[in-house]
């Protein structure tokens, strides 16, 4: 065979452990591989390598992708993909490996409604695909956020202060809701616990009466103004409150151990698939087992409410 593989949306670590583990297997099984780069842009572009053991080396370890990223809103259209099918046509490749988020499976799911055999691996920090219990790329941005607040912990609490921290994760609250558990977070804010701002202010007030010296509130991303929250936060409950939007640092880093293993396994078992002759479904993992879904059921899936870690974070206040 003959396997494109790519790397599309927002980067994120471990994606270079997948690429590499898709490059080696294919090899393994007698495939031809071929890097494309710059996402579905370069593959509109014709941007198309053939790739080696070697193009591969020294890469397990690094974070962000070796093939580059990009976004084309135009892949939206027909047209646009019939260029892409034509480079891949041109280049006699027979199956394409996607990695990326929810786009870049809607992406793959438009070409494999077009004929194109396509995989997906899920590439994102968000842990924002239903398919898969983890993604590529989630164990590192959760390691970085836990990093940086226990670091604001240990300012806050010097200063009496109470800290808020805004994670990533778009629509969905695993990195909130996994980091303000590991850190010991007083308060976690995601879009599944909702913003209840009365009883935070009330609750951090009481708080502060008791004499609890700080305070750290996590808060997924686009929930609220976190530096208008601070205000607010410091005029009713008498705390100093300072809010940090961690942003980009999140995504990117040596990915951990967890990633490259899940990215290893992932990028292996697409290919496995691909000998089969499975295609059109999205690769993820479930209670520790590989698992395919059609790439059209995992779009449609959405994230489930984490009701066991909710009430953990209420039992240890
Ligand atoms: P992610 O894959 O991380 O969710 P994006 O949402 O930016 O990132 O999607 C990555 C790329 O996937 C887009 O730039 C675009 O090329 C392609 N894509 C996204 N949505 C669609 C769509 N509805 N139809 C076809 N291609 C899409």
């Amino acid at each position: 065979m003959r396997v494109g593989v790519l790397t599309s949306g927002g980067d994120a670590p471990g994606m270079n452990a997948a690429i590499r583990a898709v490059v080696r297997a294919g090899l393994t099984h007698g495939d031809q591989v071929f890097g494309i780069y710059d996402g579905y842009k370069g593959l509109v572009e014709g941007k198309i390598e053939e790739f080696t053991r070697k193009h591969v080396s020294e890469i397990l370890n690094r974070g962000g992708t070796i093939l580059g990223t990009a976004r084309l809103p135009e892949f939206a259209y027909e047209q646009v993909r019939k260029l892409a099918i034509k480079q891949l046509e041109k280049n006699d490749i027979d199956a394409l490996i996607c990695i990326g988020g929810d786009g870049t499976y809607t992406g793959a799911l438009r070409l494999s409604e077009m004929g194109v055999k396509v995989i997906g691996l899920p590439g994102t920090i968000d842990n924002d695909i239903a398919s898969t219990d983890f993604t590529i790329g989630f164990s590192t941005a959760l390691n970085t956020a836990c990093d940086a607040i226990d670091k604001l912990r240990d300012t806050s609490s010097s200063h009496q202060r109470c800290s808020i921290i805004e994670v990533m994760g778009r629509e969905c609250g695993d990195l909130a809701l996994y980091s303000g558990i590991c850190c010991g977070a007083e308060y976690i804010v995601t879009s599944q616990t909702g913003l209840d701002k009365e009883k935070l202010l009330n609750d951090l007030k009481t708080n502060r009466l008791q004499g609890r010296r700080h305070a750290i509130v996590v808060i997924s991303e686009h929930m609220t103004d976190v530096y208008q929250l601070a205000k607010e936060i410091e005029e009713y409950t008498g705390y100093e409150c300072r809010a940090t939007v961690l942003g980009y640092i999140q995504r990117g880093g040596t990915p951990t151990p967890e990633d490259r293993l899940l990215a290893s396994r992932l990028g292996g078992y697409a290919i496995d698939l691909l000998h089969e002759g499975t295609y059109g479904v999205a690769c993820g993992i479930k209670n520790n087992k590989l698992v395919s879904t059609p790439l059209a059921d995992a779009l449609k899936m959405k994230t489930k409410r984490n009701e066991s870690l909710e009430e953990l974070v209420q039992n240890l206040k």
